[in-house]
């Protein structure tokens, strides 16, 4: 990383909370000062207690083969030290995995990531779309969203990242709902509720709709204190109504704010990577003042779920 870099984007103090892993961000950026350390610490991270299992079947009785490999005495299954994981996605080398993550934690851009790490733009932005999949994976309600509503599910096949979303192009729509509690945010993707539902709710029961971009928010709607969506050409943008309210009465929320803000600032999300970012903006705000870092590789060493024995 470079002075600037770190000028410009000084690392928070080491968190004071206990992780299970027990890394802060210094030592973080310490193990990515070399292959060897960063690929120990993510080791520790993936075999807490250094004991190995098979991500096939779970079971422990392992042989160790050539090349680091092992293979389950049990299903036969051979596999390497990240298989089925997200980080077994991207194909970076261990130290440019935590070099990314600091990076991603004080929200560089792709374009500054790649500079950063000396990688193409292509492979950055698919390190930064696993570590997105990863903190999806990771909601409360991530079945949902990996299900058919959003497509997204579609793209983990035999738990690896198969393609990635398109930047253009149709598809569904979907609607998700803002509710701010407590200082806590939930983004729930709302069942049942079309994109040109919305529309309609604002020219017929003049529902405030702002829009910037292919971007729009509602006023509260039910027990949303905003609706928010990121269409395509495919909606009717021209027949949203202008509802005029005092700034006295609008109720927008801390949280809506904040996101509609750094969405303008990515110059449109498709539809598709849509609900990637959204639950993105839902941990960093879930999250704020505290050290995202090991959070985050703590994501990215998880298991990637197997969407193939998924029930509905
Ligand atoms: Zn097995």
């Amino acid at each position: 990383m470079s002075a600037a870099w770190r000028r410009e984007h000084p690392l928070p103090a080491p968190c004071r909370m206990r992780y299970t892993c027990g890394m802060n961000p210094t030592e973080i950026v310490q193990a990515s000062s070399s292959e060897e350390a960063a690929r120990k610490l993510l080791l520790d991270i993936c075999w807490a207690g250094g004991r190995r299992f098979c991500p096939r079947c779970g079971g422990d009785r392992l042989y160790g083969l050539s090349g680091g490999r092992h293979r389950c005495a049990g299903c036969k299954y051979t596999f390497q030290d990240f298989a089925g994981r997200w980080i077994n996605n991207g194909g970076l080398p261990a130290d440019a995995w935590l070099r990314l993550v600091t990076l991603f934690a004080a929200e560089a851009t792709a374009h500054q990531m790649a500079g950063e790490l000396g990688l193409s733009y292509n492979a950055t932005y698919k390190a930064v779309t696993t570590l997105r999949f990863a903190i999806l994976a990771h909601a409360p309600d991530a079945r949902q969203l990996l299900g058919p509503e959003t497509g997204l599910g579609a793209y983990l096949k035999g738990r690896k990242l198969t393609g990635l979303p398109s930047s253009h192009g149709r598809g569904p729509v979907p609607v998700f709902g803002i509710l701010e509690r407590n200082g806590w945010v939930f983004i729930d993707l709302v069942s049942g509720l079309s994109a040109e539902t919305v529309f309609h709710f604002n020219h017929s029961f003049h529902l405030r709709i702002e829009r910037a971009g292919y971007l729009v928010h509602t006023a509260p709607y039910r027990q949303y204190d905003a609706l928010v969506l990121s269409g395509d050409d495919s909606l009717p943008y021209e027949y949203i109504r202008k509802v005029e309210t005092p700034p006295s009465q609008r109720r927008e929320g801390v949280f809506t704010r904040y996101a509609v803000e750094r969405i303008k600032a990515f110059k449109g999300v498709s539809p598709q990577r849509f609900p990637l970012y959204l639950k993105e903006l839902e941990f960093r705000y879930n999250h704020r003042g505290e050290a995202l870092e090991p959070l985050l590789l703590r994501y990215l060493c998880d298991m990637v779920p197997d969407m193939e024995f998924r029930h509905p």
